[in-house]
């Protein structure tokens, strides 16, 4: 992954060499979808200037998430700002985890999931993108991710646009119903994929997970091949994704191209989907759609013979993804591996 590709994983991007304009010039922009009211603007007025201040330590990408909060919090306002930090192999902290996380220091969880209304980034240009997967992860375990709002101020013209970061969910349980014949995956194929996933579930590392949250998913090549992985938890809580993994096997034996994944928890129930591991699902489906074929069937099993059926894209709303914004990286790594997918 080169350092452009990675530059590409974030919502706002700012110059360092930024002009920066009086804190009062903030104007609420004529077309931003939400309105909020005369006290909650000026929190997010409070916050963006705030945030464009953020510290920040992007070492790879070179591209700044500032990120910030603000709410009453014992007769006074307080205002959280928080930056991205980049390490080592890509890795990173984002902007936004990056600020709830300091408003949980600052005063305590149960008043920052109460009292988090927003987060406000101060970024070069307002994209689509409601946050990666893993940071919506995190939004909706630490805040009241219903009526979170996501607001970017413009550094160029220092106007605000307002929305809600719940258009960035999308429930298991509103994924289309359907049967093994609207899956469009031919019987002997589906059964592959039933007896993978069945059996991927028996194992992976359960330390921390509970039967109810381990997951398993099996993978389709468009060669026909099957990969799977199931769940994996360690001391350190750094989850390793069913999806996420055995799509990195379909990478590792050089196949890009996937026709289906199929996730299934414990039998007779529905298996949730981080959005962490839908934003692997996501980036994986743009290599396909980049040499023309359909995105990837996600399919989800209940172990008794009900299935779901969506794509990452659906259930990946207003994803941020290197496809959307720099999609020559894409070519350019495809083009390179074009022996392998022969
Ligand atoms: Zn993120």
């Amino acid at each position: 992954m080169t350092r452009a590709v990675i530059a590409l994983f974030f919502l706002a991007l700012t110059s360092c060499s930024s002009t920066r304009r009086s804190p009062t010039s903030w104007q609420l922009a004529d077309d931003s979808p939400v309105k909020p009211d005369a006290a909650l603007l000026a929190d997010m007025i409070a916050a963006l200037d705030a945030a464009a201040q953020a510290g920040t330590n992007p070492s790879i990408s070179k591209f700044h998430v500032r990120a910030a909060t603000a709410f009453e919090h014992n007769g006074q306002r307080v205002v959280i700002a928080g930056g991205n930090t980049e390490y080592a192999l890509p890795e990173a902290i984002h902007g936004e985890t990056s600020a709830v996380n300091h408003a949980i220091v600052r005063v305590g969880a149960d008043a920052a999931r109460a009292k988090v209304r927003f987060v406000a980034f101060y970024s070069q240009s307002c994209g689509t993108s409601l946050g990666c997967g893993d940071c919506r992860d995190f939004m909706c375990a630490s805040t009241q991710s219903d009526r979170l709002l996501w607001v970017c101020g413009s550094a160029a013209d220092h106007k605000i646009r307002v929305r809600r970061f719940a258009e960035g969910l999308a429930a298991e349980e509103r994924f289309p119903d359907a049967t093994p014949a609207e899956l469009g995956i031919p019987t002997a194929d589906l059964q592959r994929l039933n007896n993978a996933v069945r059996d991927a579930w028996k194992h992976g590392i359960s330390l921390f997970t509970s039967p109810e949250q381990h997951t398993a998913a099996a993978v389709l090549t468009a060669k026909g091949a099957i990969h799977r992985a199931a769940g994996a938890d360690d001391a350190a809580f750094h989850y390793r994704f069913p999806v996420g993994g055995a799509l990195q096997q379909a990478a590792t034996a050089g196949e890009y191209a996937v026709r289906a994944v199929m996730v299934a928890g414990k039998a007779g129930a529905w298996p949730h989907i981080a959005y962490r591991d839908r934003q692997y699902g996501y980036e994986f489906s743009s290599f396909g759609q980049a040499r023309g074929q359909l995105p990837i069937r996600l399919i989800l099993s209940n172990g008794q013979g009900r299935y779901k059926v969506t794509t990452f894209e659906s259930a990946l709303p207003y994803a941020f993804s290197v496809a959307r914004f720099n999609p020559q990286a894409i070519e350019r790594f495809l083009r390179a591996q074009e022996p392998a997918l022969r």
